[in-house]
């Protein structure tokens, strides 16, 4: 009796543990809340970007508003079979904290895709310009910032939200 119980007690603190921290920070975060960008590439990147880019600004406490002159920069072009089909990266920084992000989005691959699988990897690497790093440890459909192409999720999950959320 007094082993199951504490089985069942270590089974409830392990449930309630492991999604509240399963997200993964990049180790970077921007000097606010506040944070401008652009997604001003064409077409249904366009559209997918601003579509992922309001699922972070209303589900999160970063709040996202357009910028001409942004911090997180997007770009869609054909950069080849080069194993990537979006990047983030870090356009400059000084520490850990960051005044610019450079997404790119590698047509090369994303032209083929649907516009839900495009939206799953713009909102991926808008993931990664907020701050998160990869989250593996949920597997796919656990969280949008599973490392994999093959996604099976567009939009961010709450563990996600709870990444973002412990950096703002
Ligand atoms: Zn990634």
């Amino acid at each position: 009796m007094k082993k199951g119980l504490a089985i069942a007690m270590f089974l409830l603190v392990l449930g309630a543990w492991s999604p509240t921290f399963a997200y993964v920070l990049w180790g970077y975060k921007w000097s606010s809340p506040n944070i401008t960008y652009e997604c001003d590439m064409y077409g249904d990147y366009t559209t997918q970007c601003n579509n992922g880019k309001t699922e972070w600004s209303n589900w999160t406490d970063a709040n996202l508003s357009y910028s001409s002159s942004p911090g997180i920069t997007t770009t869609a072009g054909n950069f080849g079979n080069v194993s990537w089909s979006g990047l983030c990266s870090v356009g400059s920084s000084s520490g850990s904290t960051v005044y610019r992000m450079d997404i790119s989005i590698n047509t090369y691959y994303t032209d083929g895709y649907s516009s839900q699988k495009r939206k799953g990897v713009i909102t991926h690497e808008l993931g990664h310009a907020l701050g998160l790093g990869h989250e593996n440890r949920l597997g796919p459909g656990g969280a949008v910032m599973y490392d994999n192409d093959g996604r099976t999720v567009y939009s961010p999950t709450q563990d996600d939200i709870n990444g973002v959320n412990a950096i703002y």
